[in-house]
């Protein structure tokens, strides 16, 4: 997917300077973009469109690019001077991610060459902030980079950025499957669907579990081996339950019909509305969500949906993404961590090794033990992100954590687990995301950074929590009622 997106590359110049200069800008312009294409730091192709003179042609351009659903996002950068009331119009019609890159052809001041002719052709330093005053004062949501364009890290911060676009991107067309509804009286996962779909593009909607139950009928003794022959590779079976591991074949089937014949990335279910299904899906979700579908427990959407999102932004990475909830706490002074898990539903990507397909008793809901994935998650950084529904607004909290091995076996508990402490350290962590106000259901990932999630929320244009190594709960909860002041003049 990620490679069916380009980034369009407008730099914007205008007909001071002579036909000499333009020529010279457009030619560089086209060689700056192949030449960032060819060091595979950029996970999209950047595509370089135009050098844009007149208020005509930036309209024209900016039209062209809310037209094309392979473009997502356009980069401007102003190689001259452009003067920025011919951007106006344009800018106002913009509907795709946006950044403005602030580079320059030369990396170097040419000592003995530099004239006035030179000084006129590249005088980024000067355009760029014509440039960026406009955007400043459109109040348009943007991204600003700036930097050598041969540069790696610049390069590598521009291709992080264009996996947030394609995020946006994603969002604007992502339908969400809910067999049933929510768990019975649970507050977090609720939401306004209308406000997500406002701003975040979520088609969410209810299919009914008889219906699923139906497509689970329907298939066939040959599917089912097929999956089973997958399922046999991809993990050790640790079972001779066979009958259970079958069942959750056949309900992952039929799930995936569903969801592809709706067009569905993302689904959800809980334990409370599973009439007459035998068992609650457990392994059938987690190979789903190895398939890329995001997954939510007790009929959360929203973080079904931002499962499938951050998994569509690391597309091609290798980290891992998971649905995850915070469970249970280590307490001992000094060495503090969080033990996250699910009932069953912890997405394999994230595991250190290969998952046991095992059965056991699931203690709630009073259905049949089910197949689950039991694993222990990777060491290493990552973040737990959570989106609520403030009344109004969505609210997007991320936390920076660091995953460790387990620090003890817990031969007792049946489903896949992940250990972590939170930052800055575990109880003035907990502390912090209480106050922001984070569920318990969060989307863990290896792969996706903390800052493409601020630059996904700013495209989203909906408000952004970070709590990192820095944070204390004084300064949080003062930056969380300022935000609220500014969030109700929007
Ligand atoms: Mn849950």
């Amino acid at each position: 997917m990620l490679k069916d997106y380009t980034f369009w590359f407008v730099v914007g110049s205008q007909f001071l300077y002579g036909p000499e200069v333009l020529q010279t800008v457009e030619k560089r312009a086209a060689q700056m973009a192949e030449q960032m294409n060819a060091t595979g730091n950029l996970p999209c192709r950047i595509v370089y469109k135009l050098t844009a003179k007149t208020p005509e042609e930036v309209t024209q351009i900016i039209k062209e690019a809310n037209r094309d659903d392979s473009c997502a996002g356009v980069i401007t950068w102003c190689h001259t001077f452009s003067p920025s009331k011919m951007w106006i119009n344009g800018l106002h019609l913009l509907q795709k991610p946006y950044c403005h890159f602030a580079t320059q052809y030369n990396r170097e001041i040419p000592n003995a060459e530099i004239d006035m002719d030179f000084m006129n052709l590249n005088q980024a330093a000067h355009g760029d902030r014509e440039h960026g005053f406009i955007g400043a004062r459109l109040r348009i949501p943007r991204k600003v980079i700036a930097g050598y364009w041969q540069d790696e890290t610049v390069q590598k911060r521009l291709g992080s950025w264009m996996r947030a676009a394609v995020g946006a991107m994603f969002s604007k067309t992502l339908k969400v499957m809910r067999f049933g509804d929510n768990m019975r009286q649970v507050a977090v996962t609720e939401g306004d669907k209308v406000e997500a779909q406002i701003k975040l593009g979520w088609q969410v909607n209810t299919w009914p579990v008889g219906e699923l139950i139906s497509v689970i009928e329907s298939v066939t003794q040959s599917e089912v081996d097929r999956l089973l022959e997958e399922y046999q590779q991809s993990y050790q079976m640790n079972t001779d339950n066979m009958d259970a591991v079958r069942y959750q074949a056949k309900a992952e089937i039929a799930m995936k019909k569903m969801l592809d014949e709706q067009g569905c990335k993302a689904f959800t279910n809980t334990f409370e509305d599973l009439y007459g299904m035998e068992q609650l899906p457990g392994l059938a979700s987690q190979h789903l969500m190895a398939q890329g579908y995001g997954y939510g427990g007790e009929g959360d959407w929203k973080v079904a949906a931002m499962t499938a999102v951050i998994k569509a932004m690391s597309e091609g990475q290798t980290g891992g993404t998971a649905f995850m909830e915070d469970y249970t706490y280590h307490l001992v002074p000094g060495n503090t961590y969080s033990l996250g898990a699910h009932m069953l539903e912890v997405c394999p990507s994230v595991a250190a090794q290969k998952p046991r397909i095992e059965v056991h008793p699931l203690g709630i809901g009073g259905k049949g033990d089910p197949a689950r994935l039991v694993f222990e998650g990777k060491a290493g950084n990552a973040i737990v992100v959570s989106l609520v529904d403030m009344g109004g607004r969505l609210r997007l909290i991320v936390q920076d954590i660091e995953c460790v091995k387990p620090i003890m076996k817990m031969p007792n508990l049946p489903v896949a687990r992940v250990m972590w402490k939170p930052m800055p350290d575990l109880t003035t962590g907990v502390e912090c995301w209480i106050l922001a106000g984070g569920a318990h259901h969060t989307v863990l990932t290896y792969d996706v950074t903390a800052q493409q999630m601020a630059d996904w929320a700013r495209i989203m244009e909906i408000e952004f929590v970070h709590i990192t190594k820095e944070t204390t709960p004084e300064k949080l909860e003062q930056d969380l009622m300022l935000a609220d002041l500014a969030w109700k003049l929007k």
